[in-house]
């Protein structure tokens, strides 16, 4: 149910200056623990939004990493009852981090249980079964809530308001993802050119998570053929050997891609037809796919229905 997380991880960044990029939302997590610690309070209750893959759940590490306190994390699916909350809760100390991922979908009963957990450190719990069942009021040590999700509109407007903070996460650009794609090579004890950093950190979707995936394989590329110091040559050559798409494309983008351009020959077609053509849920395409197609404009969304762009067109035009 619940993974504590406070070991050392080399995967992810450690500290604030180890966390490339989104420089705005450093500069204000910054100084909010600055004002936390002077203040000798927990941090107000943080909402972290934004696609898979940008650093939600390393950013909240590193809050609680530079703030000296425990982490505990769950998420929405899971954490699917009341009592669960409860026992969570109840275990941390005063500042201690609970990170809830995915909070738009928690299960009603467990929101409305955070509701007066959050705003008074206290939570009901019903002890005792039928008849001889009472509801008590428990205290809670003062704990900051970090939640994390991709549909910052699918949360409800109880639960919204009860964060102090919310820090909107965007697409990293090519000199951030460029950056991260290098430190990962030099943690190999390896070293990449400047110009095959950012060939790499241009297929990778604006995002940290694919960007150490993508590098990770052109590492074992080099590491297999001898190569210490990879250069734009040795990275192109690796990423034809594993099929990577020039665009930063998935297999799943290209199916997208290719009901709308292929099957419906450009005509707008509804959320509904694509996610059964791709057997997909509908979570999936709205969260994961279609926020990169948009922005890469290869897709528009249109009152009609989505559209391939003239760029979408041209990649199926031989
Ligand atoms: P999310 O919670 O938003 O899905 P994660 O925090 O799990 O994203 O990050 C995905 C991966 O990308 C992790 O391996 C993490 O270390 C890496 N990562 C994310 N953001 C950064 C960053 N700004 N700098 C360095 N690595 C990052």
């Amino acid at each position: 149910m619940l993974e504590k997380d406070n070991s050392i991880n080399i995967e992810r960044p450690r500290n604030l200056d180890d966390f490339i990029g989104q420089e705005k939302i450093k500069e204000k997590v910054k100084l909010l623990i600055e004002s936390a610690k002077k203040q000798n309070k927990p941090l107000d209750h943080i909402l972290l939004s934004g696609p898979p893959g940008l650093g939600k759940t390393s950013l909240a590490q590193i809050i609680a990493n530079e703030l000296g306190k425990d982490i505990k994390i769950t998420s929405g699916p899971i954490l699917d009852k009341k009592g669960d909350l409860a026992g969570i809760l109840s275990s941390l100390d005063e500042g201690d981090i609970l990170f809830i991922d995915e909070i738009h979908r928690l299960n009603p009963s467990v929101e409305e249980a955070l509701y007066p957990a959050m705003e008074d450190f206290k939570i009901d719990i019903v002890i005792g079964k039928g008849t001889g069942s009472r509801s008590i009021r428990l205290d809670l040590p003062k704990f900051t809530l970090i939640g994390a999700t991709t549909r910052v509109g699918m949360l409800t407007s109880p639960l919204l308001s009860r964060f102090g903070i919310v820090l909107n996460f965007d697409y990293y650009d090519i000199e951030a993802l460029s950056k991260i794609v290098a430190e990962v090579v030099k943690k190999s004890n390896l070293s990449i050119t400047k110009d095959a950093s950012i060939e790499i950190a241009k297929r990778s979707r604006g995002t940290p998570r694919t960007a150490k995936m993508v590098v990770k394989r052109v590492i074992d590329f080099a590491v297999v053929k001898g190569i210490e110091n990879i250069s734009l040559e040795d990275t192109l050559e690796a990423l034809e050997f594993f099929e990577i798409d020039e665009n930063g494309l998935s297999i799943l983008d290209k199916r997208y891609l290719e009901v709308l351009v292929k099957r419906y020959r450009g005509k707008p077609v509804g959320l509904n037809t694509i996610v059964s053509a791709l057997s997909e849920d509908k979570y999936t395409v709205e969260e994961t796919i279609e926020p990169y197609l948009i922005r890469m404009g290869f897709i528009e969304k249109t009152p009609r229905g989505r559209v391939p762009t003239e760029k979408a067109i041209s990649l199926y035009s031989d």
